[in-house]
């Protein structure tokens, strides 16, 4: 049994040296190219710049060709575009056909697919159908420069460790990012790059499955992965009310809420609001984090704005330890203070 698994093994390996370069999927909905995708542009550039290859931003859609010139200036040397009637909505069938198409065709290294509802959908069909290996929400991506291999990293067993994962025998090697993890490319409208425009060859028979409209969701909800305040609270806000102090210092200095998961469990607020592992990865200017514990969940999240405020009555929190400015009180004393002096200025 052995023996006919390492067989089946050594054909499943492939020639893996004519795979060249590192592709992006430029993932748009209804013609707006979606945030993530522009920090996987400026993720896969670093990476591109550092093996010397090619970096490329692959477009599908319909009507979809004026995106090209924003891909090539968040630094897409190539643009791969699809255009098709079928791909003017995202299905699982149409996609997964067109995009392991391409990568049989034309062979790239590295693709780097958004961790959104859609990546995650789309990037592990394409990996089991091009037999390749995927690793899903990587928050960290390096080169080892000298075999070229990714070395992706992210979170496991309930993220305790933090995981590096290497894809040795085959390609591409295939990672999906969240969005807010990566730093955005940044926009040079003097680039220049190439457009290369590929035939879909989709027959109506391969897809099974019809969107019928699409309904945009009704609550309005601040985007916290746009915002530059973020006022996160946890379960040390004690009740759901704590939320609308929150709420006041967030409109004082033009912010959002944010949350911990605990306060989302506990029903006090939509999961929309959740930071971390399993919520929402922000990097706002400023975050402050009211009764929240700091769990390695939660930090996941959050680590990366720029100044961190905690609250929080015990001095011993592990918030403390990524705070730049540490309070070390009852929220219901430290918040209405702040609020005051702010209404003052
Ligand atoms: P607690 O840990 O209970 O902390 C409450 C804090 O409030 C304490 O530090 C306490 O000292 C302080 N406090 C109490 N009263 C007051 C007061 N009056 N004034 C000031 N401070 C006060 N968590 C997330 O947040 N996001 C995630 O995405 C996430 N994903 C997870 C995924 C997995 C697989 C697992 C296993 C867990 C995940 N968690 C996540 C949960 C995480 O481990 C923690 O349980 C959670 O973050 C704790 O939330 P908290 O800090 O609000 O609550």
């Amino acid at each position: 049994f052995e023996a006919i698994l390492q067989e089946k093994e050594e054909k499943e390996v492939k020639d893996i040296s004519s795979y060249k370069g590192v592709w992006v999927f430029a993932e748009q909905r209804q013609g707006i190219l979606q945030p993530v995708a522009i920090e996987l542009l400026g993720e896969g550039r670093k990476i591109a710049d550092e093996i010397g290859v090619e970096l490329a931003a692959v477009l599908l859609g319909d009507n979809v060709k004026y995106l090209e010139k924003q891909l090539i200036a968040y630094g897409a040397d190539k643009v791969y575009l699809c255009e098709d009637r079928e791909l003017k909505e995202y299905t699982t069938d149409g996609y997964t056909k067109v995009l392991s198409q391409m990568i049989n065709t034309y062979k790239p290294e590295i693709v780097l697919v958004g961790a959104t509802h859609i990546g995650r959908d789309l990037a592990p069909r394409i990996a089991a159908r091009i037999n390749t290996g995927l690793t899903a929400d990587c928050t960290k991506l390096e080169v080892d420069t000298e075999d070229k291999k990714l070395l992706q990293t992210r979170p496991a067993f309930g993220g305790n460790i933090m995981a590096t994962i290497i894809c040795p025998n085959h390609r591409p090697q295939m990672a999906t990012v969240r969005s807010g993890v990566m730093t955005k490319a940044k926009k040079d409208e003097a680039r220049r790059g190439e457009v290369i425009t590929v035939a879909a060859d989709l027959k109506q028979e391969d897809i099974r499955t019809k969107v019928i409209e699409i309904i945009k969701q009704q609550k309005s909800i601040a985007n916290i992965q746009e915002a530059e305040v973020i006022v996160a609270g946890g379960r040390g806000l004690g009740k759901k009310e704590g939320f609308q102090l929150l709420e006041k210092l967030a409109n004082k200095l033009g912010g959002v809420v944010g949350a911990s998961r605990a306060v989302v469990d506990l029903d006090w607020i939509d999961h929309d609001y959740q930071v971390g592992q399993t919520g929402k990865t922000v990097r706002p200017r400023l975050y402050i984090a009211c009764g929240i514990s700091g769990a390695i969940q939660h930090l996941a999240g959050m680590q990366g704005a720029e100044c961190i405020v905690a609250i929080n009555k015990n001095p011993d929190a592990p918030i403390f330890k990524i705070a730049d400015y540490g309070i070390v009180g009852d929220v219901y004393e430290i918040l209405p203070l702040l609020i005051d002096t702010l209404e003052k200025e």
